[in-house]
């Protein structure tokens, strides 16, 4: 079991182990990369040793020891502790004892990185190559499959693209081909990224696409979802629900389930899979007073909810584990209460 307190981890002295570069309390910030100009001449990135928590004052990045060493050697959150237990033995002997499970699974990104303002015009382009999704075109009756109202999935500017060929040939008239790469939209093989996942979730910031995910929705593909190659979200899905500042948030496990509660009237956002919500999301969810973690009722969902629940906790909010009773996720909720099926 996860302590509800953890060791205090000096902020400081962690940077030093990680290799970063620190003078006075500031440093050049190691998500530069993701900075307008792509470097950080000045440096950003300013420790607080009384809080021990730092902050990028030009991308936002923010956190604690673990957020830091999670975010510079791209290890998982129980890795992080692992590795700071090591280096701080006595930070950790302060602390609860704790006994990480390191599992084998490789972190959700090795290099940190959300897409930048170049990679933002490339999704807006996308965005406009998409149409919205109707009964007739695939994506709508793959939608319909799943219960889904398409008026509620237009609602949330989900998209189809007809032709990923030729939306992906458009894309090249318009942006060099590295700019299309760095907006992660090419796969590893050098294909168009989403040339089998036409339908489209976009996470929209303030009004602009900053990430997508593509869904196949013939069942044909060797993978059912595609996020950006090697970019993660800056945002939770559907982040303007936290612009507004309500009182309760639930946390769903992907785009598919969090248009799924939307539609049974939950206010939900999601997270881009069961390891993805981000450390930096954490301030954005300050002063909601009830959030609730409605992850998949596996494994894999349960153990990463109970993770963020803790994770929450570390912070001083609380969350609420809620477990769909006798379906797998909320879609299968969804569909077993239009089924009529007894919950
Ligand atoms: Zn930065």
């Amino acid at each position: 079991m996860m302590p509800a307190t953890l060791p205090k981890f000096p902020i400081l002295e962690t940077a030093a182990a990680l290799g970063i570069s620190i003078d006075g309390r500031q440093a050049h910030c190691f998500n530069a990369a993701s900075h307008s100009d792509g470097k950080d001449t000045n440096p950003s990135l300013v420790f607080f040793p009384d809080s021990n928590r730092y902050k990028c004052f030009a991308c936002g990045v923010r956190g604690d020891a673990i957020d830091l060493v999670r975010a510079v050697r791209g290890l998982r959150f129980q890795e992080a502790l692992a590795w700071l237990n090591a280096k701080f033995p006595h930070a950790a002997a302060a602390g609860l004892a704790f006994n990480p499970q390191v599992d084998s699974k490789p972190p959700a990104s090795k290099a940190f990185s959300v897409p930048d303002e170049r990679a933002v015009e490339v999704y807006a382009a996308l965005y406009a190559k998409c149409y919205e999704v109707a009964p007739f075109t695939p994506a709508g009756e793959y939608l319909i499959g799943r219960g889904l109202d398409l008026d509620l999935a237009n609602e949330y500017l989900v998209g189809e693209l007809y032709n990923p060929q030729e939306a992906r040939e458009a894309l090249g008239e318009k942006f060099s081909i590295d700019q299309i790469r760095a907006a992660g939209l090419v796969s590893r093989a050098g294909n168009f990224l989403f040339a089998r996942h036409p339908l489209l979730f976009f996470y929209f910031n303030d009004g602009y696409p900053v990430y997508i995910q593509g869904r196949d929705i013939t069942g044909n593909a060797t993978c059912k979802e595609l996020s950006l190659s090697g970019l993660c979200s800056p945002v939770p899905y559907n982040a303007a629900l936290i612009a507004t500042q309500p009182e309760r948030v639930c946390l769903c496990e992907g785009c598919i389930d969090t248009l799924s509660a939307l539609q049974m009237g939950y206010p939900a956002v999601g997270v881009p899979g069961v390891r993805g919500f981000r450390p930096e999301w954490f301030t954005n969810f300050q002063g909601i007073s009830q959030i609730d973690i409605l992850f998949d009722n596996d494994t894999a969902g349960q153990q990463a909810a109970v993770e963020l629940k803790s994770l929450f906790l570390q912070r001083g909010q609380k969350a609420k584990i809620l477990r769909p009773r006798n379906v797998n996720d909320m879609n299968d909720l969804l569909l077993s209460k239009l089924h009529g099926g007894e919950l």
